[in-house]
């Protein structure tokens, strides 16, 4: 029998945009809406492995670093505790237990945790890399170079791999329990990737920003107008965003009982998982 691996379903930040109702699907139009950075912490057998790390201490102290037009517009809420590198030693473990940290990709409000592990290595698709490093100026506002600048020891990968449930799959961590894989899901950025963790019989998929809202994995799909209109706007590719969304809707529906999908700014999503299923 296989032993069994922990994981934990973290929110490593929270931000409150104006916008109510048309950002959330619920409450009044003026109110402030709820997004969350949905991580995950894996008790692996070869130490924690961290799927995306949402705001870091520094962002925290002073969430200005993030940007002045992302600090302004989402509102990220100063709560040092809610960070991984927090969450992590309240779990009763150590930084540096950290070995692995998997991308899904790299804007400001996935990558902030990196410099609270300087030690571990990040996976990433090379294309987000690229595109990280070497911004288009369309690009610029996502991306926060402190967030790299204490030189993480990064991991490239391609988006070739083997067939899973239809979707390409990119093995990363060799001999490591429990198995995780990249799912490519172009289209959010230009090095987007979805990453799944085996639980048992079945596997949970780490959607990233694939999609916003819950809603969109229903069928039919929906999603508050105005999440909907800043994906469109947002994405480096909007095509290939809006056709793995629908793949994943797709998948959704027929692996109902295989595959648990979840994306990272949905609070109702993260409370759920959070409480068992
Ligand atoms: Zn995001």
């Amino acid at each position: 029998m296989s032993p069994s691996h922990t994981v934990h379903h973290l929110g490593c930040g929270t931000m409150c945009p104006h916008g109510g109702r048309l950002i959330s699907g619920e409450g009044s139009a003026l109110g402030k809406a709820r997004i969350v950075c949905h991580c995950l912490l894996v008790e692996g057998s070869d130490g924690l492995i961290l799927i995306d790390t949402g705001f870091g201490l520094d962002d925290m102290r002073n969430t200005r670093k993030l940007g002045l037009i992302f600090d302004t517009l989402f509102r990220p809420q100063a709560r040092e505790s809610e960070t991984a590198i927090e969450q992590v030693r309240a779990l009763g473990h150590s930084p540096e237990d950290v070995r692995q940290i998997l991308a899904t990709h790299l804007d400001v409000d996935h990558a902030g945790g990196l410099p609270d592990f300087p030690g571990a290595q990040v996976h990433v698709l090379a294309a987000e890399l690229k595109a990280a490093l070497k911004p288009s100026w369309r690009e610029r506002e996502r991306y926060v170079g402190v967030h790299w600048a204490h030189g993480p020891k990064w991991v490239e990968h391609g988006t070739e791999g083997e067939d899973w449930f239809g979707f390409q799959s990119v093995r990363v961590l060799p001999g490591i329990e429990p198995e995780i894989v990249l799912v490519p899901l172009l289209g959010h950025t230009r090095g987007h990737t979805g990453v799944a963790v085996k639980q048992g019989e079945r596997w949970l998929l780490h959607c990233g920003d694939a999609f916003f809202h819950r809603g969109e994995m229903q069928t039919p799909p929906s999603c508050p107008p105005v999440l909907k209109g800043f994906q469109n706007i947002n994405s480096a590719e909007n095509g290939k965003r809006r056709e793995n969304a629908e793949r994943l809707r797709e998948l959704a529906l027929r692996e109902a009982g295989q595959v648990e999908l979840f994306c990272a700014h949905d609070p109702v999503m993260l409370e759920r998982l959070q409480a068992g299923g």
